[in-house]
């Protein structure tokens, strides 16, 4: 798939993810505040634009969403500061990070990657884009997710351990950064599990709704 942002078509590239970024987040999941960001990463075959399903992994049974702010870089390289940072940002959308719960509880005690927990098939469910004006605020980003139709998730970007601009300098101190990455900025308290059948949706006043269906 493509990303949409605007009227314009842009290619996906790497999908990077933010964990533990939100404090009241970090304390439902009884962890501690981390000293730098915690990253990992989907494989951009996990996107499903607005409107999709979500397949309900046969690994797992704790199928949880998370709504996150999604970043789109427009501009590769590497940032050297946080003005940089800020104009390498094509777009900002919502999306969610599906997370299976039980898998990563038995991978975390032995320190074991993420991936069979967070990148497996149809795990980045992903909106539409806003292109970045100067009257959105990255630092001051509401949003919410909800299933079916019941409000689950209140968000605000004002709440990151880390800032957008934050998380892509340092992002770009470590990889050079390429035209159609994304950036899961993390996710607010309020996280828990879906079943077959519910309809997951996320809004903002800046973009969507948009919506999908676990199947
Ligand atoms: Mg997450």
């Amino acid at each position: 798939m493509n990303l949409i942002v605007g009227s314009e078509q842009v290619a996906p590239c790497r999908v990077f993810c933010v964990g533990m970024n939100y404090v009241e987040h970090i304390r439902e999941l009884k962890n501690e505040i981390p000293a730098s960001p915690v990253i990992f990463m989907k494989p951009a075959t996990s996107l499903v634009p607005s409107g999709g399903t979500i397949e309900f992994p046969v690994h797992g049974h704790e199928l949880h969403y998370e709504t996150e702010v999604v970043v789109l870089i427009g501009r590769g390289g590497r940032p050297q500061t946080l003005q940089e940072a800020r104009s390498a940002v094509a777009g900002v959308s919502l999306g969610l990070d599906m997370t299976l719960r039980d898998v990563q509880l038995a991978l975390r005690p032995g320190g074991k990657p993420w991936e069979l927990c967070k990148a497996f098939e149809t795990s980045a469910p992903i909106g539409t884009f806003s292109p970045l004006t100067a009257s959105l605020d990255l630092g001051n980003l509401s949003f919410t997710g909800s299933v079916n139709g019941v409000v689950r998730q209140r968000g605000t970007t004002a709440d990151l351990v880390f800032s957008i601009p934050t998380l892509i300098q340092y992002l770009g101190g470590i990889w050079s950064l390429r035209r159609g990455d994304l950036i899961y900025t993390g996710t607010p308290v309020g996280v828990g599990p879906v079943k077959k059948g519910d309809r997951l949706s996320v809004e903002a006043p800046w973009c969507g709704p948009f919506e999908w269906r676990v199947a």
